[in-house]
């Protein structure tokens, strides 16, 4: 049985290695010819757009889902009349545009930041009017990892946005002081069955997830009940089949939906060793229509990525229950090659092992501050 995947990135990766103790085989479609999944599987190197190929990629194949959202939606379209398509297609459009995105997320009660829409640089003045400041820009399309986004906290910070702003639809965003962001991680197979991860405490820098804590700590009743109710109504207005991650901004008790993946989630990496079935092997499961299996986790984890270097291998692996990933790409900037995740039985000797983590990890990048060892520390 031969899945295909449109995207042949990390996730794409991760997902072959769970899907062959399964007897999975898997068909890759990128436009790069660098794509990791190189190493590991038959990958096609063509444009989204080539319909040729497309036909030619989707010979033989049990079904095809993605591994990254801005798969062209005609792309999606075009396959799904060869051969199974999952997660659907309206998802990938929903999720592809932020404006959308935020009133499908109104429309079923969930709550989100206030929002403005900005149709060009000369409504810009009305949204700030309307929001005030500080605010975040955001192009409506094709923004991940920050990119795409304007922190505006003063005047001129709007001056400098608007000499920059590209002719494409925006939104302008209320700037959410939140305690801490957090995202769900829920799995929906094809027979209907549903299932949630406990919510993960995220930390970023610059736009980039540097870390995650899992399950976040001081993790209520309350609050998973609250992410998973928004959840379950994401996954069934959508028929959704596969994995999906909301994000959410936590603040005072409450959650405010920020965006979704139609996808495995870099806030997911942790469910590798931590959890009884990564969110890899139940995005399988899902779409292939299998038992989804459990999300319990495997005591408490903490995953972080490696951001355009690697540390020494040997140093990670010497920290007890520490499990080193490298996804095979060249290192540049700004570009995600790895990551780490460190796991211990009990909160408190996670602590521990993060502090024994080599002096790499303690660089101001990594988030892994004093403070949050603490908070590793605290009981989920
Ligand atoms: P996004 O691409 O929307 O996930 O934004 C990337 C990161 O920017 C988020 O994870 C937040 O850390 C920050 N951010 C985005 N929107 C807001 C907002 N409205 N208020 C505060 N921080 C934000």
């Amino acid at each position: 049985m031969t899945i295909g995947i449109l995207g042949g990135g990390q996730l794409g990766y991760m997902l072959a290695l769970a899907g062959y103790p399964l007897g999975l085989r898997f068909r890759f479609l990128d436009p790069s010819p660098e794509a990791p999944v190189g190493r590991i599987a038959n990958r096609v190197t063509a444009e989204y757009s080539d319909k040729a190929a497309l036909e030619k990629f989707a010979g033989g194949l049990e079904l095809v889902t993605y591994e990254f959202e801005n798969v062209l939606v005609e792309a999606a379209e075009f396959l799904a009349e060869r051969v199974p398509v999952y997660p659907p297609t309206r998802a990938l459009e929903e999720a592809q545009d932020r404006r959308r995105e935020k009133k499908l997320f109104q429309k079923l009660g969930i709550p989100v930041p206030e929002f403005a829409e900005v149709s060009s640089a000369a409504k810009l003045d009305a949204a700030i009017a309307a929001l005030g400041l500080p605010a975040v820009l955001k192009t409506c399309r094709m923004g991940y990892d920050g990119k795409g986004q304007w922190m505006l906290r003063t005047r001129e910070d709007v001056e400098k946005a608007r000499k920059e702003l590209p002719g494409v639809p925006l939104i302008l965003e209320q700037f959410v002081a939140f305690t801490r962001e957090v995202s769900l991680l829920a799995a929906r197979s094809r027979s209907g069955e549903i299932a949630f991860y406990p919510l993960v405490e995220n930390h970023h820098r610059e736009g980039i997830l540097r870390l995650s804590l899992a399950p976040a700590p001081n993790l209520t009743n309350a609050l998973q009940q609250t992410a998973e109710q928004a959840g379950r109504k994401v996954l069934e207005a959508l028929d959704y089949v596969g994995v999906l991650c909301i994000e959410f901004f936590e603040m005072d008790g409450r959650l405010l939906a920020n965006e979704m993946a139609p996808r495995v989630h870099n806030s997911g990496h942790w469910t590798i060793e931590g959890a009884v079935t990564s969110q890899f092997e139940n995005h399988l499961r899902a779409v292939l229509g299998l038992p989804l299996g459990s999300t319990a986790t495997v005591g408490h984890s903490a995953m972080l990525n490696l951001i355009g270097e690697v540390p020494g291998t040997e140093e990670v692996l010497k920290v007890a229950d520490t499990h080193l990933h490298l996804y095979g790409k060249e290192p540049r900037p700004g570009r995600k090659v790895g990551h780490v995740t460190v796991r211990a039985e009990r909160a408190e000797v996670l602590q521990q092992r993060l502090a024994e983590l080599p002096a790499f990890f303690h660089r101001p990048e990594f988030c892994l501050d004093k403070t949050k060892m603490e908070r590793a520390a605290q009981p989920a």
